[in-house]
């Protein structure tokens, strides 16, 4: 196995008088105690250890967003943004690890893939981005995207795009009804990529056959896929989406802004998939958590209207369309209480422990030995500290 660059010095840390979240979905009363980065014990420290007491307040796992392309004024379009200051406002909604995800013509892909990599010395100087996604250019049909963005399956463009990635890319999506999609799928997989089922009006049969090859993820479910044609008059038709609620090899990404996918149908895929089968993804574009208004987007994509945090990021030059959510992390992990009527066990597993098993990362739960990122919540879950390998690096007191 390709060994992972070091990222990060290693701190210490403790934490005292909190309700930790655990694995099982229990709250316990208590404390943890991080060395190198790890959770190294987890109950109340003893009383000589210098620790954080967040006086009773929740730790839970940080979220983690396998989608997403800008945040509040960044985005991964702008040649001006760089990866910290993305990173920095994910902290600040209580992401821990994200990725960044581009959808845009090769050539500029390649040249956004350099210059991250170049500035932030092959992401060590982000812990928080833990790979980079490619939504763009694979795709059967470009949703909010621009036709210039897609390109055919080739092995030249996914060897050179892999090669720009420099064993970073991570996430890749594929419409399964595009020439070569099997083959291309397996090559990911074997470059250690997961390949993700996406902007496609594919038949079963050609799901089917992507999933054969090893896909394992569905990018934003019902949004981007086509409603079946009735072919028998009075007869329901079964199309890709019937198909994929029950197919367990692949695990759902849900947009839970409640207006990209309406609160029945996130039910409906909760009852269908296995408890490793959803995650929640903010498809957040630049405009996320910003205050609502009209904002130019960067890199030509318009004029954008926003309206809160679950109307989504809408092109008021086409029609008022979706091009991403204005839903930040915190947001949908709190809708998932709030608005889908889940407690917070569920809302984690969506958020943090079900992609960090998909990616394989040590992340996503609170567990000896597993990266110490986690979130400090206030009884009405208002974020009051984001802690990446046992590093504080968003306090909300220092906000204030
Ligand atoms: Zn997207």
């Amino acid at each position: 196995m390709k060994k992972q660059p070091m990222k990060t010095s290693l701190p210490a840390m403790a934490i005292r008088n909190a309700k930790i979240l655990l694995p099982g979905g229990q709250m316990v009363a208590g404390g943890l105690t991080v060395e190198q980065g790890r959770i190294a014990r987890i109950g109340q420290p003893n009383r000589k250890t210098p620790a954080l007491d967040v006086q009773g307040a929740y730790v839970i796992p940080g979220l983690i967003d396998l989608h997403t392309h800008g945040i509040g004024y960044t985005s991964v379009f702008s040649i001006n943004d760089t990866l910290q200051s993305y990173a920095e406002q994910e902290a600040a909604r209580g992401t821990t690890a994200f990725y960044p995800s581009f959808f845009g013509p090769v050539e500029e892909t390649i040249g956004h893939l350099n210059r991250h990599l170049a500035e932030t010395d092959n992401l060590r100087t982000v812990p928080q981005v833990v790979g980079f996604r490619l939504e763009s250019p694979y795709l059967a049909r470009t949703g909010a995207g621009r036709s210039k963005d897609l390109a055919p399956i080739s092995s030249t463009t996914t060897r050179r795009l892999l090669r720009a990635g420099g064993g970073w890319i991570k996430i890749w999506d594929i419409s399964p009804e595009l020439p070569g999609a099997p083959a291309a799928i397996r090559t990911l997989c074997r470059s250690g990529v997961v390949c993700s089922i996406a902007h496609t009006q594919c038949t079963v049969k050609q799901a089917q056959a992507a999933i054969a090859a090893g896909a394992r993820l569905v990018t934003h479910m019902f949004d981007t896929f086509v409603m079946p044609i009735e072919t028998d008059p009075g007869v329901y038709p079964a199309g890709l989406v019937d198909y994929l609620l029950v197919e367990d090899r692949v695990a759902c990404e849900i947009i839970a802004d409640g207006t990209h996918v309406p609160a029945f149908h996130v039910e409906k895929t909760l009852r269908c998939k296995p408890a490793g089968g959803i995650i929640l993804v903010t498809d957040s574009n630049f405009g996320a958590g910003l205050p609502p208004g009209e904002y130019d987007l960067p890199q030509g994509w318009g004029r954008a209207k926003i309206a809160g945090p679950n109307n989504g990021v809408r092109l008021i030059d086409r029609d008022m369309g979706l091009a991403g959510s204005a839903l930040t992390p915190i947001d949908g992990f709190r809708n998932m209480i709030r608005m889908f009527h889940k407690d917070i066990a569920v809302a984690s597993r969506l958020c943090s422990a079900n992609p960090a098993r998909l990616l394989g990362l040590n992340k996503g739960e609170i567990a000896i030995g597993r990266d110490a990122d986690l979130l400090v919540l206030s009884p009405k879950l208002d974020l009051l500290y984001t802690v990446v390998g046992g590093k504080i690096i968003f306090s909300r007191q220092s906000q204030d």
